[in-house]
């Protein structure tokens, strides 16, 4: 049994790792200062009789933990663009001095300590698909910088704390997740089209929608992501679902999942959205035997159940 730490553990994936820890017999202590985390996601497990507990505090601010740690997750961060230009100092706060707090923690600890890292930091990119070797195209004082600069400063500050002070690091850049625990209203596609659809109301695609994203069901991705945990691997590795379709595509199929009625209908295409998005995941695949099990039918199906109890639609 480890004793691991959640930063950002009532959010959409930390949520879903407190579960998974849970399940795997690990003790779990789940940190979140709520901005865009929801305590609904947890409460099954502050009622339980688990070893779990959660504490609200604000990482960017000195991490305080008694006892041992052996891990420590950081998965704290506004991580929709909606929330980000929204909360863009916060999210510069979370990735920088957040993720500074983390590693010195670890380092006090001895535990090992896994940065969240994002396919963001590959910005709108030239090279398609995306492995870890790409450089990427961000903008760096653009909208969504408040992120993508903020994710790779963080990758910077995680891999000096290793080479510098012998921390024991690891990096996963995410790429497009979805699942059940996301809020009504965090802005991203797939929120977004599920609360639309569900409800009736016009289908908002943004651009023409010919912009492409490969979207991961969100077990397959804490899967991924443990087994990067458990491994030596120090650089970046992927975890995504290399199955790439464009936003107009995926509007019509959460329609068609849904049975729904609404039409679709274009918006501006925000400052900065990446034109293409696909992760290569032979890193993952050769170094953790890992690859993602559910297809987009499966997952839209667990998804829309969740989304239409969310909305009491049943
Ligand atoms: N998008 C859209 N309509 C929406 C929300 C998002 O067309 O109501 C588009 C958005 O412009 C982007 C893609 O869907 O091209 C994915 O956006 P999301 O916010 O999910 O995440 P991103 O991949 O941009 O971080």
């Amino acid at each position: 049994m480890k004793r691991v730490l959640v930063l950002g553990g009532a959010g959409f994936i930390g949520s879903h790792f407190c579960d998974f820890l849970l399940d795997k017999g690990h003790s779990v202590v789940a940190m979140d200062n709520l901005i865009t985390g929801d305590l609904n996601n947890i409460k099954h497990l502050i009622a339980e009789d688990k070893p779990f507990s959660f504490v609200e505090h604000d990482i960017t601010e000195h991490i305080e933990i008694e006892g041992d740690v052996d891990y420590i997750l950081n998965l704290a961060s506004p991580a929709s663009p909606v929330d980000y230009l929204e909360h863009p100092i916060a999210t510069l706060k979370v990735g920088s001095m957040g993720t500074h707090n983390s590693l010195g923690l670890a380092r006090k600890k001895g535990a090992v300590v896994l940065l969240a890292s994002t396919s963001e930091i590959y910005g709108d990119p030239i090279v398609h698909p995306q492995r870890e070797d790409y450089w990427g195209n961000v903008n760096s004082i653009g909208p969504r910088s408040v992120y993508d600069e903020a994710k790779r400063y963080a990758e910077a500050i995680t891999m000096a704390y290793n080479r510098y002070h012998g921390v024991k690091t690891r990096i996963v850049r995410i790429f497009n997740t979805y699942g059940t625990n996301m809020r009504l209203k965090d802005g991203r596609a797939i929120p977004n089209f599920m609360c639309q659809a569900i409800n009736g109301e016009d289908i908002t695609v943004y651009g023409d929608g010919s912009q492409t994203r490969s979207l991961c069901y969100v077990s397959d991705l804490v899967e991924g992501i443990y087994r990067l945990l458990i491994s030596d691997e120090i650089m970046p590795v992927n975890i995504g679902n290399p199955n790439e379709i464009t936003i107009l595509e995926l509007a019509e199929r959460v329609i068609k999942e849904t049975g729904s009625k609404s039409k679709i209908i274009y918006k501006d295409l925000p400052v900065d959205d990446p034109k293409q998005r696909c992760p290569d995941i032979t890193m993952a695949k050769n170094i953790l035997n890992w690859e993602p099990k559910i297809g987009l039918e499966e997952g839209l199906k667990s998804t829309t159940k969740y989304f239409m109890e969310k909305l009491g639609k049943n």
